[in-house]
């Protein structure tokens, strides 16, 4: 075995520079260059301080200027700022869900979609109280599908997944009236409350960023992931690849790149089918090489060991290798720029879904009803453009790393199951995590999520907290764009437990899993509230006594705010390396960074250092050990 070592951030740029210049042998354009036309950004914008959602405005608030011309303040102006963002996100992530949803009900033992974790869904199926017993399995599927389907707006209740809380969270939820309620409903309320003469309290709007947000983290987010598994079955460790040295230079590389695993999972299915191959080899390439970007990668990775090319800011770098037949996309996160830039190549830039149509692109939609015959189309099309490489314009940086992934919750505990002894504890649970936090052997986790965004040195943060903390014996869970970037360096090799402190190198050892535990996409952060939740129960402790925090260094997107919004809510201290839009407000900061506390036990810190993110990260996670007597 070759001699383990990271990736450094300085061979992904030297990488990157590379590609720049083979793009501009055909003119490209990138983020990079892109960047320097936009930046400094606008003041009022950063700030949150400028309102346009009426047109006696767009009203910006300055010294000698504090009101809008309703009257608004400042405050009110940043807040209802901040709980649209937060509503975007929150729409996204649970129309995800939806999605899974329709595609649950489509499934058919016959057709493209089939249950693949029928115990996963019976499950489920018990946790909310509906009948299983005789029940065809497809017939169940359907049920729960319109079930999940009515929490988006169903008139009455909470969401069913809140139960899965400990109770002093759910009583958190419910005294704090946050508990929330249809997603649909929580959205249309964050747009109903921010619209012109409605709410422009900051304790009003910043109460239902915390709502919105947790509509999405126990509603829609958490159906994505629970219906995905049930239709795509529950990740299990897996080994693969990550870092653009897994695209093939003799192979049709097709690059999957979005959120919804219902078109991924259709396009690994054809890649791999023999007709397919023997196609792919009659027009001269050696096979097909499917590699993904974003959440979409994560998502079929998890699955199915596919390698993952690269994350958000790596989305233009597969195509400027040259030797990418077709990038595909569904939701979320793709750059407008892959059209114009697929052009400077043979590249087919292929949009599939309604929701995220763009110009210089093949549209070719795909639904749940069609899509076998869609993703053979699509594979179809890869292989025949082939032919249309132009050699002199290939080049794919040799950078990779082996990576394990495939962190569910279910294989976490499956994974504990080998340490325990039978003999004297019972199996199935978060015990010995438990006791390996409370004994200090780990002195606690810390999940580490979001995306990349210019504003810092892509990657960096990522990957210098996360050795940082694997350093002190703080275990990581990783989602998104950041278990990306830990793949791509190697953390999520398992030979990267040398890099850890002694307690968590022993602990890697003994379960045989990497310091940084890849627990799949965005929507997966979902899988980490199950994880926390259940450790707070198995400890005895509230979720917000565990020596655990959340982090997303790089994050740029709504869904982010989102996700931090349902984390804080859930009673874990998030740590932001980019500012939020809200510094014009001290009301609005004030809540976020310490008023919040008085109502979720939470609260976020946002510093840009990253070494001082760091180091106020692992203070927090010593404090709460301290407060806990461990
Ligand atoms: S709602 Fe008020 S602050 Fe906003 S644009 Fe209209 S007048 Fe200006
Ligand atoms: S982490 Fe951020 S950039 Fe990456 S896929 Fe998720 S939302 Fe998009």
């Amino acid at each position: 075995m070759s001699e383990f070592k990271l990736t450094s951030v300085e061979e992904f740029e030297q990488a990157t520079n590379e590609l720049l210049e083979n793009g501009a042998k055909v003119g490209a354009d990138a983020w990079q260059f892109r960047v320097k036309n936009q930046t400094p950004h606008c003041k009022f914008g950063e700030q949150g301080t400028c309102c346009r959602i009426c047109t006696m405005g767009p009203c910006r608030i300055t010294p000698k200027a504090p009101r809008g011309i309703c009257g608004c303040d400042v405050h009110g102006i940043v807040g209802r700022n901040f709980l649209r963002f937060t509503a975007g996100g929150s729409a996204t992530h649970s129309d995800h869900g939806r999605e899974i949803c329709h595609t649950l009900h489509e499934a058919d033992p016959n057709g493209n979609y089939k249950v693949k974790d029928p115990e996963k869904l019976i499950r489920i199926a018990k946790e909310w109280g509906v009948e299983t017993e005789g029940k065809d399995i497809y017939d169940l599927a359907h049920e729960m599908s319109e079930l999940a389907l009515m929490e988006y707006g169903k008139p009455f209740g909470t969401q069913r997944f809140l139960k899965r809380a400990p109770q002093h969270t759910q009583e958190i939820w419910e005294r704090e009236e946050i508990a929330p309620r249809a997603i649909d409903r929580e959205v249309a309320c964050s747009l109903h409350m921010t619209h012109m003469g409605c709410s422009s309290l900051p304790e009003a709007l910043v109460r239902q960023s915390l709502r919105s947000g947790l509509s999405d983290g126990w509603g829609g987010s958490m159906m994505g992931t629970e219906f995905s598994d049930v239709l795509f079955g529950t990740p299990k460790p897996i080994e693969t690849e990550a870092n653009l040295g897994v695209m093939k230079e003799d192979e049709v590389n097709i690059i999957v790149h979005g959120h919804d695993p219902s078109l991924s999972e259709m396009i690994c299915e054809y890649a791999d089918d023999p007709e397919m191959i023997a196609y792919a080899k009659e027009m001269g390439a050696k096979g097909i090489n499917v590699a993904g970007v974003c959440c979409t990668s994560n998502e079929v990775a998890m699955r199915r060991g596919v390698p993952m090319a690269g994350n958000f800011l790596q989305q233009e770098n597969v195509v400027l290798t040259g030797a990418c037949e077709a990038i595909v996309v569904d939701v979320q996160c793709i750059f407008p720029a892959l059209g114009p830039l697929s052009k400077c190549f043979h590249t087919k830039f292929v949009t599939t879904s309604p929701i995220a149509q763009m110009p210089d692109a093949e549209y070719i939609r795909f639904n749940a009803k069609t899509a076998g015959e869609n993703a053979k189309a699509i594979v179809k099309m890869a292989i025949e453009n082939f032919k249309n490489r132009k050699p002199e314009l290939v080049h794919i940086p040799h950078m990779k790393q082996k990576a394990t992934v495939g962190y569910s919750f279910e294989s976490i505990i499956k994974t504990l199951d080998k340490v325990t002894n039978s003999q004297v504890d019972q199996t199935g649970t978060l015990m010995p995590l438990w006791q390996c936090v409370a004994s200090g052997v780990i002195r606690g986790a810390v999940a580490m999520v979001g995306c990349n965004n210019p504003k810092v040195r892509p990657d960096t943060a990522h990957i210098e907290l996360m050795k940082k903390l694997i350093a002190h014996d703080v275990i990581i869970v990783a989602s998104g764009c950041s278990a990306q970037a830990a793949a791509r360096a190697g953390l999520m090799d398992k030979r990267a437990k040398d890099l850890c402190g002694a307690g968590l190198k022993r602990v890697c050892e003994l379960a045989d899993i990497p310091p940084v535990l890849h627990m799949g996409s965005c929507v997966d952060i979902s899988r980490m509230m199950v994880l926390v939740a259940e450790l707070a129960k198995i400890g005895n402790v509230n979720i917000s006594q565990l020596p655990v925090v959340g982090c997303a260094p790089e994050w740029m997107s709504e869904k982010a705010v989102s996700i931090g919004n349902y984390v804080v809510a859930t009673g874990i201290d998030t740590y932001l390396g980019v500012e939020p839009y809200v510094s014009g407000s001290t009301e609005v900061t004030g809540l976020l960074t310490n008023g919040v506390r008085d109502w979720v036990e939470a609260a976020y810190t946002v510093e840009k250092d990253i070494d001082k993110l760091g180091d106020a990260m692992l203070a927090r996670i010593e404090e709460k050990r301290a407060a806990l007597g461990v």
